[in-house]
C-alpha cells in the first residue's frame, strides 16, 4: 500500500492510500494531531448522507492495511496523538481486523476513539469493553422507520437501545462519558421537534450525552440544517440536562468532514 494523493483544505488533510488490489481509501488529518482511518473499502451500511457507502462494500481491510494509514501519516506528520476509527466502513462488519488494529495503535502510545452503527450487538459489546478513548454510537433516528431509512443496512434501532439500557448500566460514571450518541442533522429528515425530544428522552434515560454532527452536502441529495436549527437543537438538549458536543469545525468541510471520505476516487472534490 502507498500514499497517492494529498488534498489539502484550510481546515483538513486528506489523504488517498492505493492498496496493493488497486482500490483506494482515504484517511484525514484533522488539528494537526489526529488521524480519522479507514477500516474497509467502501461501506454496506448505505447511509444516505455519505459518500463512503454510495456504491457499496468491496472488502475488509486487513489490521496491517489499518495501521499502515497511521504508519505512513506518521512519517509525515509526526505530531499525531490521537487515532479515530471513523474513516471508510462500519468497524463492527470487520471486527476482528479493527480490534487488533486498536491493540497495536494503543502498543504505539496513541489514543483511539471509535464511531460505529452499532450492528452486530455481540461485537459492540466487545467494542465497549475496550479500553477505548471514545466510542460514538450513530443513532440518526430513535423511530425505527426513519433510522432504516437513513442507514439502510443496519439493525434495529429497538434492540440497539434495550442492548444499551442493559449495557451501559454496568459502566463507571468515568466510563460512560466517553460513550456518546451520533445525531446527524439532516434538513427536513430528522430535525422536526418531535425527533429531537425523542432523542433528548432516549439520552436521558441511557445518561449518555450527544455529539451534534454537522452533515456535509456531497451530492447525494441531503442537506444540512441551517445553523438556527443547529443551535436551537443544541440548546433544547443542553437544557435537558444533557452532555452535548457539538461537531467541531473539522468535520463540517467537505474535504475529509463526516460523510466525505470516498472509494477509488469517487468524491466531491473530484467531480
Ligand atoms: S456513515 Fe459510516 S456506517 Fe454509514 S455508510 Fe458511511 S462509513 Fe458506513
Amino acid at each position: 500500500m502507498k500514499l497517492c494523493s494529498i488534498f489539502r483544505s484550510p481546515l483538513n488533510t486528506l489523504l488517498v492510500f492505493k492498496l496493493e488490489d488497486g482500490y483506494t481509501v482515504e484517511s484525514v488529518l484533522y488539528r494537526g494531531d489526529s488521524l480519522c482511518v479507514s477500516s474497509q473499502v467502501g461501506c454496506n451500511v448505505e447511509c444516505i448522507f455519505c459518500a463512503s457507502g454510495r456504491y457499496g462494500f468491496y472488502r475488509n481491510l486487513s489490521w496491517e492495511e489499518i495501521v499502515n494509514q497511521y504508519c505512513i501519516a506518521s512519517a509525515i506528520f509526526p505530531a499525531i496523538k490521537r487515532i479515530a476509527m471513523a474513516g471508510i466502513g462500519e468497524v463492527l462488519h470487520n471486527w476482528e481486523n479493527c480490534k487488533k488494529a486498536f491493540f497495536k495503535f494503543k502498543e504505539k502510545g496513541l489514543k483511539v476513539s471509535f464511531y460505529t452503527s452499532g450492528f452486530p450487538l455481540s461485537k459492540l459489546e466487545e467494542l465497549l469493553d475496550l479500553p477505548h478513548n471514545g466510542v460514538t454510537i450513530s443513532l440518526h433516528a430513535v423511530d425505527s422507520s426513519l433510522r432504516n431509512m437513513i442507514m439502510k443496512h443496519s439493525g434495529n434501532v429497538e434492540e440497539l437501545l434495550e442492548f444499551l439500557r442493559n449495557k451501559v448500566k454496568q459502566f463507571s460514571e468515568k466510563k460512560r462519558k466517553k460513550i456518546s450518541l451520533g445525531y446527524l442533522l439532516m434538513k427536513g429528515i430528522n430535525d422536526r421537534r418531535e425527533d429531537i425530544e425523542r432523542l433528548g428522552d432516549v439520552a436521558s434515560e441511557l445518561g449518555l450525552g450527544i455529539t451534534l454532527l454537522h452533515c456535509n452536502d456531497v451530492g447525494l441529495g441531503i442537506e444540512p440544517v441551517d445553523r438556527e436549527t443547529y443551535e436551537r437543537t443544541f440548546l433544547y438538549l443542553r437544557d435537558k440536562g444533557i452532555r452535548v458536543t457539538l461537531s467541531n469545525r473539522f468535520r463540517k468541510d467537505p474535504l475529509g468532514g463526516c460523510g466525505t471520505l470516498t472509494v477509488n476516487g469517487y468524491a466531491v472534490k473530484n467531480g
